[in-house]
């Protein structure tokens, strides 16, 4: 079995292009790892994937598909360039297919081949128009032949998938990832490896004073998302302590944007880490208490590395359609004790001030508490969900 991979070639000229298709091949080969060893090639600007025969397709593309960087790719016939070789590779192609119009695609990479695109896109349409009496359309026939001239090879492209497009994961660098088992979260994780990023997971629980339902959820939303990276790295991080110790220290109002400074500083120290130069959250403008614009400027004032944050300019009612295509939007909204609402006041805060919050925050032992919770952090393997 053989298919061509397209990337998408925006942002790839010069010198990252090496890079990026390296990149790709290994994904590839990484996602098909459990059905088979895959060999990849270059091609000109296309990988071509060879596997053994007998796998089972549905599962090949599934799995192709799964991974970020690809415009569409295509089951394909690989060919000598000749236009003998090319003939006999579409006869045997259109005798398999059930088509009343058709229409014929070619690309012409290697420019020393004996026809133009044209000449020979011409050429194959009388011959088909010859053998089975289809009519050419252009348009939307209901079989496109599309053939592409390499200098080595042609290929016949029989079936064209799309793919979900972005940048091979790991070509952006790595980042951290804030994740609640909560909506959101997953959603804008997918949107930060799509464009490229390499995610390490955390996650802040407060169990024991609290069931444990929150991690597993979150081991599940990490094992699908996983399925576009790789197995993954999740650091779980017991929260519930430091949260005993805020709620009788400091106010009550400020306490979300309190929690989330601890969480924002805690997962930095595991950014240095693990080498990510970012971290990711699924904050979006406005959508509760903690998520104002001022809230989010006391948040955001504790971390040096950049907050990534996709989701801040999107609706609810987006992010949800996005959660079900990306299939944790089940999983999100089963049950839980999230440990933000472990102790929370009646009325949070909307409108917090920095320097107010560092005013409470200089009556605690900031440093303190978070080496005494970085002790405590369990880091865990979870492989893909498939
Ligand atoms: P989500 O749907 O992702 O839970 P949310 O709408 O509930 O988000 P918040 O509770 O304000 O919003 O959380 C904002 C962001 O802070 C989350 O998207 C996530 O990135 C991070 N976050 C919140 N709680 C946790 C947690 N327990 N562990 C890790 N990150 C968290
Ligand atoms: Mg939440």
């Amino acid at each position: 079995m053989q298919l061509a991979v397209h990337y998408a070639e925006i942002g790839l000229k010069g010198r990252n292009r090496p890079r990026f298709e390296k990149r790709l091949r290994e994904n590839l080969k990484r996602a098909l790892r459990p059905l088979a060893t895959a060999r990849v090639s270059n091609e000109y600007g296309r990988l071509v994937v060879e596997l053994p025969d007998d796998l089972d397709a549905q599962e090949v593309y599934q799995r192709i598909s799964s991974v970020f960087g690809i415009a569409y790719f295509s089951p394909a016939t690989i060919i000598e360039p000749t236009v003998l070789a090319i003939e006999a590779a579409v006869d045997e192609f259109v005798a398999m297919q059930e088509f009343e119009s058709f229409g014929v695609r070619v690309r012409r990479v290697e420019k020393s081949f004996p026809m133009h695109s044209n000449e020979l896109s011409a050429h194959l349409g009388a011959r088909v128009v010859a053998k089975t009496g289809a009519r050419v359309d252009l348009s939307d026939p209901d079989l496109w032949i599309e053939i592409h001239v390499l200098s080595r090879q042609a290929i016949l492209l029989q079936q064209k998938i799309a793919g979900l497009g972005g940048l091979p994961v790991g070509t952006a660098g790595r980042a951290v990832s804030l994740i609640s088992g909560g909506i959101d979260s997953p959603v804008a994780s997918f949107e930060m490896m799509r464009r490229g990023l390499e995610l390490c997971f955390v996650h802040f629980h407060s169990a024991p004073f609290t069931d444990a339902t929150s991690q597993d959820k979150v081991r599940d939303l990490v094992s699908r998302l996983a399925i576009h990276q790789g197995r993954s790295t999740l650091f779980m991080v017991p929260f519930g302590e430091l949260q005993q110790q805020l709620a009788s220290e400091a106010p009550a109002e400020p306490r979300i944007v309190l929690y989330r400074r601890f969480m924002l500083r805690i997962a930095e120290r595991l950014a240095n880490r693990v080498g990510a130069l970012g971290l990711v959250t699924g904050e979006s403008l406005g959508q509760v208490s903690s998520q104002t614009l001022a809230n989010l400027d006391s948040i955001n004032r504790v971390a040096e590395l950049p907050v990534l944050r996709p989701l801040v300019g999107f609706d609810k009612a987006d992010i949800i359609h996005r959660a079900k295509e990306i299939d944790t939007f089940e999983t999100s909204i089963e049950p839980d004790e999230d440990c933000c609402s472990h102790l929370m006041p009646l009325r949070p805060a909307t409108w917090t001030r920095p320097d107010a919050i560092e005013a409470i925050e200089s009556r605690l032992d900031v440093k303190g508490m978070i080496e005494n919770v970085l002790e405590k952090i369990q880091e865990e393997r979870i492989e893909p969900l498939r």
